[in-house]
């Protein structure tokens, strides 16, 4: 039951972005600059935006060179290529938007990790940067010829460096989607979960804590951000939940002696520093199938896995504690390309953005707002 008020002032607008991540408010603040008149709202689920944005590793990168190797068992050279550039691309449209001091960037470099499973992979290092060349005509991989600095343990034989990658720090970014939104007057309903889209009436249907009746939102186009939980209210799309869980330790009380994104197990595992502790992510290779899923628990077998990475490759001889421990759920499909389509007159969705949402969300998000700026 809706007040004289609200049902004149809260309900109407003439786009509804469902899904608070980087992608929905990247795609706002993108329509709402083309159209500037627009009345824009975004649905968030959570009290912060409840997926993968904010509970990420905040590496923003572009493939470490077994990652690439691997994709090339399902993909051809030029989709690689493709695939490469597009989130090089993404990552330069993010840090010129925003600006790097508002995202935390730090141009650090990506360093991966190989042990004796990987080394094969250094003969193919000339071929991969041939294949990235017309992005990356220097060169993107070299081999770091004195590794002992890093203080690894003896099992890491080589180590790799990108120097075209860096990190960034995922609240910030998050933070400068939020204040772009209000600068721009797009309104963000947090804690709004949207049970059911009506395609025909233009009508979305929002969970109501205060009352039994569901409140209804309309608007001439709806844009469907909501990544590995799309399934729940436009079902049959080839999307597969992947959680992701991710690790900071305490302060560690010695110098830590290296500093980048670090990549190990074709970028399966990952970790940084981050102040004077670690983060350190990933390991969903040990249990594929018990990680598809939706709920933000703590696989104990990863956990452990990853427990055994940091005390035994990364820092051995060092006592370490875990502060923090989260999971975050990612999007994932026969194919690691986003799904941008619209699906009818009004209604588009950009969604399954992978694990690399921070360097493509925000041109996913554009591709998304031209296929709207259209109906
Ligand atoms: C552990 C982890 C580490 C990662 N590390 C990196 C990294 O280092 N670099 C990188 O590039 N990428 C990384 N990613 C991937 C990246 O975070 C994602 O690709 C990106 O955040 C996806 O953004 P999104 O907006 O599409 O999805 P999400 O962030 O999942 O946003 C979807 C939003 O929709 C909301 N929602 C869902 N259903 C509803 C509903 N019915 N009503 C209202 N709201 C709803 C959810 O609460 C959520 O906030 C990582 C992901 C995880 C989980």
């Amino acid at each position: 039951m809706l007040s004289y008020w609200e049902k004149k002032h809260f309900v109407d607008y003439d786009l509804i972005v469902i899904g608070g991540g980087i992608v929905g408010l990247s795609t706002s603040i993108q329509y709402k600059t083309k159209f500037p008149l627009s009345k824009v709202l975004v649905l968030e689920r959570g009290i912060f935006p409840s997926g993968a944005s904010s509970r990420n590793a905040g590496f923003a990168c572009f493939g470490s060179l077994t990652e690439i190797l691997d994709d090339l068992n399902t993909l051809s050279e030029s989709e690689v290529l493709q695939l490469v550039e597009k989130r090089y691309r993404g990552l330069l449209a993010i840090r010129e938007f925003f600006g790097d001091d508002r995202l935390g960037y730090l141009p650090t470099c990506g360093l991966e990790l190989l042990t004796e499973n990987e080394i094969g992979a250094l003969k193919f290092l000339d071929k991969i940067n041939h294949l990235l060349a017309p992005v990356f005509p220097e060169g993107v991989f070299e081999q770091i010829e004195d590794i002992s600095a890093f203080g690894f343990s003896d099992k890491v034989k080589a180590v790799i460096k990108n120097k075209f990658e860096g990190e960034l720090d995922s609240g910030k970014f998050l933070m400068s989607l939020w204040e772009k939104s209000q600068e721009l007057n797009i309104k963000i309903l947090t804690g709004s979960q949207v049970s059911k889209i009506e395609i025909e009436e233009k009508k979305v249907h929002v969970r109501n804590p205060t009352g039994k009746d569901e409140i209804a939102f309309f608007a001439n186009k709806i844009a469907v951000c909501t990544n590995a939980f799309t399934n729940l209210l436009i079902p049959g799309l080839d999307i597969q939940p992947g959680r992701g869980l991710v690790m900071v330790t305490k302060p560690i009380s010695k110098e830590i002696p290296f500093s980048g994104t670090f990549h190990y197990d074709k970028g399966y595992v990952y970790f940084r520093k981050v102040e004077d502790r670690i983060l350190l992510g990933g390991g969903r290779n040990m249990d594929f199938e018990g990680e598809k899923t939706l709920s933000m628990e703590v696989n104990p077998k990863i956990r452990e896995y990853l427990l055994h990475i940091l005390n035994n490759i990364i820092l051995p001889d060092c006592d370490i504690e875990i502060d923090l421990e989260w999971t975050g759920i990612m999007a994932f499909g026969k194919n690691k390309k986003p799904i941008v389509e619209m699906v009818e007159n009004n209604i588009g969705l950009a969604v399954r953005l992978g694990g690399m949402g921070v360097a493509i969300g925000w041109q996913t998000a554009e591709e998304l707002v031209n296929m709207l700026s259209e109906v």
